[in-house]
């Protein structure tokens, strides 16, 4: 399943998933510009990047703001060459109970998880059609098809990426260009250790214990570990995935078997 020759964008790239995926692309012969707000740890992440014999790439760009992702996304063309292999990673995972529930929390959730990817894809698209040839690679959730408590915003956006995703395989099939979600469960990255400290910090729990029942939330009994996500994104960035569009694949332990 190599890659070579390929120019491949990760959103949300200098960390946990985004990070493993980066790397997991590179090792495959990738190309690979990473996208974040924070510059240094890009930074860090493109010598090793480029230590696999393969062009790395740091761009800063937030992606709730559309002028930063089209820059992003010319930037990336400029650099390494038009992008083939889009993954939209970049994601925010606040809890809050639904009663009392601040707005501006709804509102950034949804706009970096969904309006995030829209714009992203929207940007990077055109470069695809132009060539007849594209993947992109949506990290959702296991919360883009079940409910959970604490997480209306995240779970509304993240269902909200499944249906693009479903929309835009139909729509660009007829350029060659597959679209795809990963739905993973928990994930050992610093957003799962950031749940971890605020399930220790509203209940009184340890942190061993918080995170034994994040753990416990997956038949495996475990958390999934960032490389496994990237795995799943290599094999559908890959020639041999051409068939595979629009399906959302859980990464999860087996939680969630829909
Ligand atoms: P992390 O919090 O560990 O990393 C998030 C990455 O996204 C960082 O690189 C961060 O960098 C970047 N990012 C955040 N906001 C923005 C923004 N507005 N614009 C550009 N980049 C941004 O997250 P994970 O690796 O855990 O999660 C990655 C994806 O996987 C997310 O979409 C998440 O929802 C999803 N996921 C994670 C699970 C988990 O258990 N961890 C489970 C299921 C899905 P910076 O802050 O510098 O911008």
């Amino acid at each position: 399943m190599t890659l070579r020759g390929k120019v491949a964008l990760v959103t949300g790239g200098s960390k946990g998933i985004g990070r493993a995926i980066a790397l997991a692309f590179a090792e495959a012969g990738a190309d690979v510009a990473v996208a974040a707000r924070g510059v240094p740890e890009l930074e860090r992440l493109v010598g090793e990047i480029e230590a696999r014999g393969v062009r790395g790439l740091a761009v800063r760009c937030d992606v709730t703001d559309p002028d930063q992702v089209a820059a992003m996304v010319m930037t990336t063309a400029e650099g390494l060459g038009p992008v083939e292999i889009l993954v939209n990673n970049a994601g925010l995972a606040e809890s809050h109970k639904f009663l009392g529930h601040p707005d501006d929390l709804w509102h950034r959730s949804l706009a970096v998880n969904l309006t995030g990817t829209y714009y992203v894809c929207k940007a990077a698209a055109p470069q695809m059609v132009e060539r007849r040839r594209g993947r992109i690679i949506n990290i959702a959730s296991v919360a883009s098809k079940v409910g959970g408590r604490y997480v209306a915003a995240y779970t509304a956006a993240k269902h909200g990426v499944l249906g693009l995703t479903r929309a835009l395989a139909i729509e660009l099939v007829p350029y060659g260009i597959t679209v795809n979600a990963i739905c993973p469960g928990y994930v050992d990255t610093p957003m799962t250790q950031a749940s971890v400290e605020n399930i220790a910090r509203r209940t009184g729990r340890s942190e061993d214990e918080a995170r034994r029942y994040l753990e416990s939330t997956s038949p495996q009994n475990r958390l999934i570990e960032p490389e496994e996500v990237a795995a799943v994104a290599r094999m559908l960035a890959s020639e041999a995935a051409r068939g595979v569009t629009g399906q959302a694949i859980n990464v999860d332990g087996g939680a969630v078997m829909v």
